[in-house]
């Protein structure tokens, strides 16, 4: 028998409301009952986006979001400051590149934050510069970005400040409205407590109006075909039925708790895998730390990703190897959507009976007590 535990910065695991809700007969999209539920659903999303902007939901993954944004705000040889301090950065200039957007790349070293004073500083040299592309939480490296900040210095400018919250959206703090952000891409899979398969957009007036001039080639995402239906409380295709039906209980699971503690719980589930991975000699990767997911150097003399394998094959406990460079050189755990503290010392045990048998001299239990205290101070 084997009991599996999802800590990978997405999937996450699902509350059972969710599961079941996902599992209920399909109903068909253009009826009374939908609609009533797509209602619900639009303003449950403007409650954890934290805005009055629409938000439209289409049948993708997040990347599809990300692609979607890109592919409504610009035209051709626009130009797009992008914040590349990692793999989701990185995914960011690769589509504008596809588009033929032409880029101007902050490289931030991995595991750091960008400084907003280098946005700044571009925008004030590029100042055609259309679109501002960022990431809220970096999951390659577990770094949170200062986005009410950057808020503030791409108000000064022309351009739109476009934020992929993929993963922080409801582990982080990102008060859209009130920091000026024009555009959060979202998915299903993370914070979301939902299965893969949603990407959201929310798209503020001022991003409206670069919309209108862009000229990128779109169907399926276009953001025109998707505001008319939204305005009827419709979709412009066949929205993903089940996913929706279960995202109206994953927000009233949201809006229960309360976007305040999920912040709170996530900051705790953070510092408790912090404090688990340095007690057992672990070196942590990132200096400003997100509230997602954490990234650990891995031991030297021991392989990241034989230790990822080691802890999902015989301890059932799915933790995330290193992404691009630093695959096998860190692992990476998650502390989103539906977890609590059980499952971080689930999680810890597994890191230590797995680092344990792979020769890593450690004291068990050091890193579960490290994480327990941090529990029961809160
Ligand atoms: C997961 C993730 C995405 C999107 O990934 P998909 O696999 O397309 O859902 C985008 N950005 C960030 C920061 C992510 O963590």
């Amino acid at each position: 028998m084997k009991k599996r535990y999802l800590l990978t910065p997405g999937p996450t695991p699902l509350p059972q409301q969710v599961r079941e809700a996902a599992a209920l007969p399909i109903i068909h999209h253009r009826t009374p009952e939908f609609q009533k539920i797509f209602i619900q659903v639009n303003e449950g999303l403007k409650y954890l986006f934290q805005t009055r902007n629409d938000i439209f939901t289409f049948a993708a993954s997040g990347t599809g979001a990300m692609e979607a944004q890109v592919a409504n705000l610009l035209s051709a040889g626009d130009k797009a400051i992008v914040v590349c301090a990692g793999k989701f950065g990185e995914r960011w200039r690769e589509i504008c590149r596809a588009y033929n957007v032409e880029v101007v790349s902050i490289e931030v070293e991995w595991g750091k934050a960008v400084e907003p004073s280098e946005i700044k500083r571009l925008l004030s040299e590029h100042k055609e510069t259309r679109a501002v592309f960022t990431t809220l939480c970096e999951t390659s490296t577990g770094v949170v970005c200062d986005i009410k900040s950057i808020g503030r210095i791409v108000k000064e400018s022309r351009a739109v400040l476009v934020v992929d919250a993929v993963s922080g959206l409801g582990a982080e703090d990102l008060q859209a409205d009130n920091w000026n952000v024009d555009c959060v891409v979202a998915g299903s899979q993370k914070g979301m407590m939902l299965p893969p398969g949603l990407g959201f957009c929310s798209v503020s007036a001022g991003a409206w109006k670069v919309i209108n001039n862009s000229k990128l080639p779109k169907y399926y995402f276009d953001f025109q075909k998707a505001k008319k239906a939204l305005d009827k409380s419709d979709t412009a295709f066949t929205p993903a039925v089940s996913l929706i039906v279960a995202l109206k209980e994953a927000l009233q699971l949201i809006r229960e708790e309360g976007l305040e503690n999920i912040f709170k719980r996530h900051k705790m589930l953070a510092c408790a895998t912090r404090d688990a991975l340095c007690a057992l000699g672990l070196k942590l990767f990132s200096g400003t730390f997100c509230n997602a997911v954490t990234a650990a150097y891995v031991p030297a003399g021991i392989d990241g990703t034989q230790l990822v394998k080691l802890m999902r094959d015989k301890y059932g406990v799915s933790i995330a190897d290193g992404q691009g460079q630093l695959k096998g050189k860190v692992i990476r755990i998650a502390h989103l959507g539906y977890m609590q503290s059980f499952d971080i010392i689930t999680g810890v045990s597994a890191l230590e009976l797995a680092l344990s048998e792979l020769g890593y001299k450690l004291e068990l239990g050091k890193g579960v007590a490290a994480a327990e205290r941090v529990f029961s101070n809160y």
